[in-house]
């Protein structure tokens, strides 16, 4: 028999979709050098400037600013690089705030930065994970270079004011760059609508594969060589372009604009059935994040489960064949709580006994049921063998 899987851990990564997988089996016959001037090569060129359009009207951007990299992380550092060459010419303006709920890949570069010496700053949240806009306001200064806040949060689920943050860092003189990995084809994302100067993303946390992804810096705004050596990406990423990643990538963006709205209704949908029917068969619990259908990326559910440990949840409903995931990055064995939810004040053990629950297109209510089967059990279990005290 088929072991049942769930697969609730859509913001962790998602399936390809099959669109996808098929329009890339496809195109195999693309495997041209794009930098070569035979037929082939020019083939492969010109899938991936169809792939660059196709990312380019997603995010409401000139095809121009669209930079292939290998994803969110390396486009994060990217951003963060070029500030610290401006920061390097020896610029009055060399400043980085950000915010203390960054994605891992501009925390820890942050926190690398900062031990070489470099100023950066952490903009706080509030209680539902948002960004204090008066704080940022008052972190933003004349010399601040670069302001990067996130356009949705991973654990949380939280929409942050990108549009308001950018606005701060214009005011200023400020460039401003968004993380916008776990928002695009989940709400909509347009670099103009924002006045975003950079972007991120990455193909494989909407549909598509691994191991690519996108920075989009606008046209005339400060760059710098990501990777040395050939001339690909206007000299500022070099490297063999990964035809058949760069397509899937391009398949996967025309389909996230093409369902936008489909797939927020039924992630929507599926979030709020997980939502109610956790309240109504588990007693106390704390949702975190918002419940706001404006401020929450819709198919994001975290929940704080009093009296149980997160990884014993996950282990348990893993038996059930439900993945999900908990916030706690599994260092040295030690297992320390999200520092997401931290920041928004949530108590070191309620963090620990949190779980997120992420829905994706593949997901159907009849999933939403299972776990309301399976879940209630499981956290009197764990919540019975539970040796901490809160
Ligand atoms: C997944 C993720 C990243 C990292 O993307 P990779 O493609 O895995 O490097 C960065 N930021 C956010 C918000 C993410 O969710």
């Amino acid at each position: 028999m088929d072991r049942r899987v769930v697969y609730l851990d859509n913001n962790g990564t998602t399936r390809m979709a099959d669109e996808v997988i098929s329009f890339m089996h496809e195109n195999d016959d693309l495997y041209g050098n794009a930098s070569s001037m035979h037929t082939l090569g020019r083939e492969a060129a010109a899938g991936i400037e169809w792939a660059r359009n196709e990312v380019a009207s997603l995010i409401d951007a000139e095809p121009e600013g669209i930079y292939f990299t290998s994803g969110a992380s390396e486009s994060n550092n990217t951003v963060l690089n070029i500030f610290r060459d401006v920061a390097d010419r020896g610029d009055k303006r060399s400043r980085i705030v950000t915010t203390e709920i960054e994605h891992p890949a501009t925390i820890e570069t942050v926190r690398y930065l900062r031990k070489k010496g470099y100023r950066i700053d952490l903009c706080p949240v509030d209680s539902i994970g948002r960004i204090k806009l008066d704080e940022l306001e008052a972190l933003v200064d004349d010399d601040t270079a670069l302001v990067s806040v996130m356009t949705g949060n991973n654990e949380s689920g939280t929409i942050q004011p990108v549009k308001e943050a950018a606005a701060i860092a214009h005011k200023h003189g400020a460039y401003f760059h968004t993380d916008a990995t776990q928002a695009i084809g989940k709400i909509p994302v347009s670099v103009k609508d924002i006045g975003a100067d950079y972007l991120s993303l990455s193909a494989h946390k909407f549909y598509g594969p691994k191991g690519i992804g996108v920075l989009y810096a606008k046209p005339s705004v400060p760059l710098s060589p990501f990777v040395h050596g050939g001339h690909q990406e206007k000299g500022m990423r070099a490297g063999t372009y990964n035809n058949q990643a760069i397509l899937g990538l391009g398949k996967a963006a025309e389909l996230a604009r093409e369902n936008l709205e489909e797939e927020h209704r039924k992630l929507w949908q599926m979030r709020t059935a997980l939502r109610k029917g956790i309240e109504e068969r588990i007693p106390d619990v704390i949702f975190n994040g918002s419940d706001d259908e404006s401020l929450c990326l819709p198919g994001t559910l975290n929940v704080s489960f009093p009296r149980a440990e997160g990884e014993s949840i996950l282990l348990y409903l893993d038996f059930e064949g439900i993945e999900v995931s908990t916030g706690s990055a599994c260092a040295t064995g030690s297992l320390e709580p999200s520092y997401v939810l931290l920041a928004s004040g949530l108590d070191v053990e309620l963090a620990h006994g949190s779980v997120r629950f992420s829905f994706g297109r593949y997901n159907t209510m009849d999933d939403v049921e299972y776990v309301l089967e399976k879940l209630p059990p499981i956290i009197e279990k764990v919540r019975s063998m539970s040796t901490r005290r809160v």
